[in-house]
Formats: structure tokens, sequence, C-alpha cells
């Protein structure tokens, strides 16, 4: 048994300290990035944030509306590949900024094989596993390279530097990161095991730049002050789930509470998701996720302009033109209170 003792930090342990700027107005910010990746040698350009593929999220009206502002939509696990095909077929806007999902159960591959040879113009995929650290999922990442020279392969979850390089010398061009921080995550309370987010970012970044890869933070924002936080920690790009709850585009029902109308959003983990997709929870299985009702908050749009706006609002602050030179631009300091809540801390 270790004890590792440096102190690992999370969102709210930060804050990002202003600096003097010639900036004028957030308006001269871009957000927009260009990468080319590591192995597939592929091109992207645009804003460098992602909806999560769970199921509430990675909708396709979510796809559809999240990829009109040229940000990356991840499709769910659960289409059918005709019902990806038709609605790239009827939204071609999406087609550059969207992304195929799969696991790594009996028969994803295949999936994978199939949707991607009917969509060859589909050219993102995210193997995604709640834990990237078996040989297994290594061995899987080599074949999928092997199936997909030429696709930009994103492939996670894990929270260390050594593992990120190991997943990308296994052949991903993108490392996605965070174990325990989602929203509606209980890794930590069942399993005792997790990683505090911002410094998970800052270490498999500082490992994925020095060979040539990428990262995405997946989980634990939940505020558009938390995205740049991420940014700034040197995340090429970040997922959202929690913060995308509780839209129209999440297809969901709405129903009416005493103290509101609310949505359902639930981990993909979680019991719920089990018994949704198949129809039980495993007998070796504790769920590591968990179903909440969220408040409606009707379309997307909103939020997205607040992002956006409080991304762009960060880079003013730190003088940053680019959502490229944040990471430079920004010195963190540790912080014991992060908010004035006098009147609450909803808004
Ligand atoms: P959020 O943005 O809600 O904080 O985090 C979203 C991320 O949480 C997802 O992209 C996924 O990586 C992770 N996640 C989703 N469902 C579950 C779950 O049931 N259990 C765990 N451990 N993580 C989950």
């Amino acid at each position: 048994m270790k004890i590792e003792d440096s102190v690992k930090l999370d969102f709210c342990d930060v804050l990002i300290r202003p600096k003097r700027s010639v900036l004028a107005s957030r308006s001269e910010v871009s957000l927009e990035r260009e990468f080319t990746f590591l192995w597939s040698k592929q091109k992207w350009k645009g804003i460098p944030i992602m909806t999560s593929n769970m199921d509430t999220i990675g909708t396709l009206s979510m796809v559809s509306k999240w990829t009109t502002f040229w940000m990356i939509g991840c499709f769910h696990k659960f289409f059918q590949p005709n019902e990806i095909l038709e609605f790239l077929h009827e939204h071609p806007h999406a087609v550059s900024n969207s992304c195929l999902s799969i696991g790594m159960r009996d028969g994803d591959m295949q999936y994978g094989r199939e949707v991607l040879q009917q969509c060859p113009d589909l050219k993102m995929i995210l193997i995604d596993v709640a834990n990237g650290y078996s040989e297994k999922f290594t061995d899987y990442i080599k074949e999928a390279r092997q199936s997909w020279p030429n696709h930009i392969i994103m492939a996670g979850n894990v929270v260390t530097a050594e593992m990120t390089e190991a997943l990308l010398l296994a052949g991903a061009d993108v490392v996605k990161i965070g174990i325990g921080s989602g929203s509606v995550c209980t890794t930590r309370k069942v399993a005792g095991v997790g990683y505090p987010q911002l410094s998970a970012i800052m270490e498999c970044a500082d490992a994925a730049h020095g060979m040539g890869g990428h990262i995405i933070a997946d989980g634990g924002c939940v505020s558009p002050g938390d995205v740049a936080k991420a940014f700034g920690a040197g995340s090429d790009f970040v997922m959202l789930g929690g913060m995308l709850a509780g839209h129209d585009e999440c297809e969901g029902e709405v129903i009416e509470e005493r103290d509101g109308k609310k949505m359902l959003f639930y981990g993909m983990s979680s019991e719920t998701a089990m018994r949704t997709h198949y129809g039980h929870v495993a007998s070796h299985r504790a769920p590591e996720g968990k179903a909440v009702y969220v408040p409606y908050k009707g379309s997307v749009d909103k939020t997205i302009q607040e992002i956006l706006g409080g991304v762009r609002s960060c880079c003013t602050y730190t003088g940053a033109r680019t959502l490229k030179s944040l990471p430079k631009c920004t010195t963190f300091i540790r912080v014991n209170r992060q908010l004035n809540t006098i009147f609450g801390d909803s808004q």
C-alpha cells in the first residue's frame, strides 16, 4: 500500500487569476480550434465542446442542434445503423461534427464497422468504457485502429498520465479523461476509486501533448466557469452531460412536480440504464450511477449561449485571444471559497 501525498485538485478548488489584457471585447475572442490528429492525420475545425454520449444527452435532436454550432455531437450507443444513416442524410451539417459511440460488448465492433461503412463521411468514433485500464481495452483500441486507420479514434476513460500514453500508443488519437467526476456517477462512493478532475486533466494533457495526442475532459463541469477551467488546465475538448440535461433536445418526458417541471436524467451505469437496455442488473455488478429528476429548462440554445459566453469571458479576463492560448494565459489560484451564496447558488 502507498499514499501519494501531493494535493490533487478539482474545479471547485481553484479560480483563474485575471490578467491585464489588450482585448477590448468578448467578440474579439475565437473559440474555434483546428486539430490534426496523431494517427488518423485527419483535421477537424470547430468549437471543441462535445455532448456526452449518454442516452438522455446523445439524442438525435441534441446532435442536430449541437452540430449547428460547429461543436461535436456524440450519438448514444443504442441507435440502429439505419437511424444514424437517415439522420446524417437529412442533416448534412452534422456529418463532419458528429461522433459514433461504441463500447466493448459483443457485437459493438461489428456495429461500428457497419455504421462507418454505410456512412463513409462519418470520421469520428468514440470507444467508451467505464474503466479504460484493462489490457483487453488496449487490445481493443489496437484492433479498432487496424480496422479504421483513417478515422479519428477517441477512447477512454482514464485519469492518469501513463494510461493516457498507453491508449495513444495503442492507436487512439484522443483520450477521454474522467473517472468518478460525473454528475450522476457514483463510482467514488461504490468503488472508492477516482481522481480529482482538474489534476487529472493537467497531468493527462501534459502526457498526451508530449506525444502529439489530444484529450477530452469528461465529467464534473457544473457551470460555464468549469468548462473554462477545463480548457485552461490544458484540455483540448470538453464533454458535457449534466449541464445539458433537462432540455427539449433530451427528448424525454416532462413531468409536473409540486416544485415545477422536471425531466429524468440517469447515469449509464445506473440501475435505470441497465434495466432500460439489458432488462436487469447483472448479478456480479453494483450500479455505479444514479437517476435524478432535473428541472426542465426548455431549449438548449440558451444554455449553449451561456457556455460559449462564459468561456469567451474567461479568455477576455486572462488576455487569451484564442481558446488555444488559454492554458498559456491561465494561472490557477487555490481557494477555499468559490461563490457568495447569500442569495442561493442557482445563478
Ligand atoms: P457530467 O457532465 O454529467 O458531470 O459527466 C458526464 C460523464 O459522466 C459522462 O460523459 C460519462 O463519462 C460519465 N457517466 C455517465 N453515466 C455514468 C454512470 O452511470 N457512472 C459513472 N461512473 N459515470 C458515468
